[in-house]
């Protein structure tokens, strides 16, 4: 598939190309600051299929952690895009972004359920784990 989107402002535009490998709801406490509070929802796109065109994005990457993550977001409006992880060739891609968020029809999975909230809702049936999936 071939999903278009970018930011609140329009200075950054992209395309991701390829087949989603998850779509999820994280619940971690890290995603809480990003959301609002709620769980954020993502599907992981390939890495190569993935590339801006419109704008460069400003990262940040946490200096304090060991194998840190680094998000990539709007400078003008701040809207956060993707996030990488060091050694994984996957983009973590917030379906906010996406021009048609309809097009991801919902997450298969509810991971890091260890941060979960009390106002957090996880959908009846969904698999849900406390950290990630065992592959
Ligand atoms: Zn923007
Ligand atoms: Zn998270």
């Amino acid at each position: 598939m071939k999903l278009e989107g970018g930011c609140y402002c329009g200075a950054l535009r992209y395309v991701a190309e390829g087949e989603p490998r998850m779509k999820a709801q994280c619940h971690c406490r890290e995603c809480q600051y990003i959301t609002g509070g709620g769980p954020n929802l993502f599907m992981l796109m390939p890495q190569e299929g993935f590339a801006y065109t419109k704008g460069a994005p400003k990262l940040f990457t946490r200096s304090d952690l060991d194998q840190p993550v680094t998000r990539e977001f709007c400078a003008e409006c701040g809207t956060h895009i993707v996030t990488r992880r060091p050694g994984l060739p996957l983009v973590v891609l917030k379906i906010g972004t996406l021009d048609e968020p309809a097009l991801f029809e919902g997450p298969r999975m509810a991971i890091y359920t260890i941060d979960k909230q009390s106002f957090h809702a996880i959908p009846e049936g969904l698999p849900s784990f406390e950290r990630l999936p065992s592959r």
